[in-house]
């Protein structure tokens, strides 16, 4: 099983070190979206989408707050279908697409792979469709879906994962994917991980976990977690359920602790070079503006 680690959506939120914890850049943070291309005996296996074509083309699907705060690059080399296209496959060789959430950072490239299954828990799947709150409307963008995906709908499972209910045996799917219950971010918000064998090479661990938007900086997977304050803000601006988020995350820190898994989370631009590193690829391009 190959894995590709990819930047599928550039952003330049304001913020700087705020934001991003380095020294640099000094005004405008740099973040990605880090989503997993999954080479399986059957397929392709997308896990997140970013951003998608129609997206860089018509920036005003995504909303204009959004636009303001998160300020995203939008460039269709970035995009998953580029980058498969990239790799020599094409977009229906993407049977299936399993996503964290269903956020418009992480659902936008749905509409390039029309023909694939698409995996999200059910409380996700049925939150973005029914939004109920102010905050819900803001966070989703019924547009990215509005081709009428095929969607595989998961409820929690209850097979005991490091202490995670993990959901196993997603139709279609190897039994090497499976999904974690991560609510808090969002109602219905999943880890993806992945089980990379024995063979994983360069001293990786076992186990890769997509924590999606549960975290957003690699200081918070540390043994004395911290965030940068407007990524602490940010946080809690879009949490749907704080109690469910803060738990979720100590469990996530004491498994990337634990030294069973790699953890990694969506928008990290310093998780997704070390894991390009780790499996040999070069780090993804960046865009920079
Ligand atoms: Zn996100």
């Amino acid at each position: 099983m190959r894995i590709h680690h990819l930047n599928c959506g550039t952003t330049r939120p304001l913020g700087g070190r705020l934001v991003s914890g380095a020294a640099r850049p000094p005004v405008f943070a740099r973040q990605v979206c880090h989503c997993l291309l999954v080479e399986t005996d059957d397929g392709l296996v997308l896990v997140d989408t970013g951003f998608g074509l129609a997206d860089t083309a018509r920036p005003e699907r995504l909303s204009r707050r959004f636009r303001l705060y998160a300020r995203p690059v939008l460039d269709p080399d970035e995009t998953a279908v580029r980058q498969v296209a990239r790799l020599g496959y094409s977009a229906d060789d993407v049977r299936h697409i399993v996503l964290t959430h269903l956020d418009v950072d992480h659902a936008g490239g749905l509409g390039d792979f029309p023909n694939a299954k698409v995996h999200v828990s059910a409380a996700e799947l049925d939150a973005a469709r029914r939004p109920r709150t102010a905050q819900e409307r803001f966070r989703y963008h019924a547009v990215q879906w509005a081709h009428g995906p095929d969607w595989v709908p998961h409820s929690a499972g209850g097979e005991d994962w490091f202490g995670f209910s993990a959901v196993r045996d997603l139709p279609g799917l190897p039994p090497s994917i499976l999904l974690v219950p991560l609510a808090g971010h969002t109602p219905g918000h999943v880890g993806v991980v992945v089980d990379r064998g024995g063979d994983t090479g360069g001293g990786s661990r076992r186990w890769l976990v997509h924590a999606g938007d549960a975290y957003f900086n690699h200081r918070q997977m540390e043994r004395a977690p911290s965030c940068p304050p407007f990524l602490a803000l940010f946080q809690s601006l879009l949490q749907a359920d704080r109690t469910t988020r803060l738990r979720n995350l100590a469990r996530l820190n004491a498994l990337a602790l634990s030294g069973e898994a790699d953890v990694f989370c969506a928008h990290d631009e310093y998780e997704l070079d070390r894991a390009s590193r780790a499996t040999g690829a070069l780090a993804q391009p960046v865009a920079d503006v």
